[in-house]
């Protein structure tokens, strides 16, 4: 399935085919900001969504190395219960704040990019960048090029796929943590599964240690549970945030029982 850059986000979650074959990404999408910001939200813009943190914004007294490369971050210290938990670094701390993207990384989406020099894919995990060193730079977009297009291509149980969003509010809030996942099971054990994080990390984070944890065991809850702790092992709290290194695993769990119906 293509799905065109300049695609509102309602329109693409209300597409027959995307409710029906990835169920996750309609949920996703429609998790995110509302109803009139949707309508006029695109899937170029929704990808190119800078990181969220009070920090940055506050261009009146605050040190972010992201605004201002070098001069310091006042989140590492501050009021820092929204940021990143997994794949921070000492310049930088903020989140990635989409949803949809959550829902891409778990379903291996593949991004089309045009520029001057010509056109090129990359999958969408290799987009958004971590913070390192750099934290001004957020993806790996070149100056003067275009997203065209979002890729996904088919898998077997992409259907069995679904979103989940925790967050302060019920609706109009941003994540503080969310799980993207869609899971294969044959007899009983995991054959296959996908699973992406949202509001943990300076993007959305693509949970391959707990993919690969889970593969060829028992579809149970203890065995989602354990994949959760696995891949939460490189955690590293703030002083306000560490609720979500347990958030993300009861979610994880959650998710998986969901889809599974290992427990109610
Ligand atoms: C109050 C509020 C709450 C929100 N809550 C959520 C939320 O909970 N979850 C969530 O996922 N999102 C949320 N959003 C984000 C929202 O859904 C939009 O995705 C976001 O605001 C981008 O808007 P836009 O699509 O109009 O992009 P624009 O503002 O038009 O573009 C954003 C950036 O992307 C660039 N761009 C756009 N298209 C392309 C392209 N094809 N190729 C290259 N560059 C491109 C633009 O040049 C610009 O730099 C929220 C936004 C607001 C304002």
């Amino acid at each position: 399935m293509f799905i065109g850059a300049a695609a509102r986000n309602t329109a693409v979650a209300e597409h027959l085919a995307v409710r029906t074959r990835y169920p996750g990404l309609a949920r996703a999408i429609l998790a995110g900001a509302s109803a009139q910001i949707r309508n006029m939200a695109t899937v170029g813009g929704n990808l190119l969504q800078h990181t969220r943190c009070t920090y940055f914004y506050d261009d009146d007294g605050s040190r972010c190395n992201k605004r201002q490369p070098g001069q310091g971050c006042d989140a590492i210290e501050g009021f820092n219960r929204i940021h990143a938990i997994l794949g921070a670094s000492p310049a930088c701390v903020a989140t990635h704040p989409s949803d949809m993207c959550v829902a891409l990384a778990a379903l291996g989406a593949i991004l089309h990019l045009k520029g001057s020099n010509g056109e090129r894919t990359l999958p969408l995990t290799e987009f958004h960048q971590l913070p390192g060193d750099h934290p001004e730079v957020e993806t790996s977009l070149q100056a003067g090029e275009l997203i065209t297009a979002v890729e996904i291509r088919p898998f077997s149980f992409s259907t069995r796929s679904t979103y989940r969003k925790v967050r302060d509010r019920a609706s109009y809030a941003f994540a503080l943590v969310s799980v993207a996942a869609a899971i294969e099971i044959d007899n009983g054990t995991v054959k296959d599964v996908r699973l992406a994080l949202g509001g943990v990390a300076h993007k959305p984070w693509r949970a391959w240690t707990a993919e690969a944890a889970l593969k060829g065991q028992p579809a149970t809850e203890a065995s989602f549970r354990a994949a959760a702790e696995v891949e939460l092992a490189a955690a590293k709290p703030l002083r306000d945030n560490a609720f979500k290194i347990e958030l993300a695993k009861r979610t994880i769990t959650a998710v998986l029982n969901e889809l599974t119906g290992a427990k109610a």
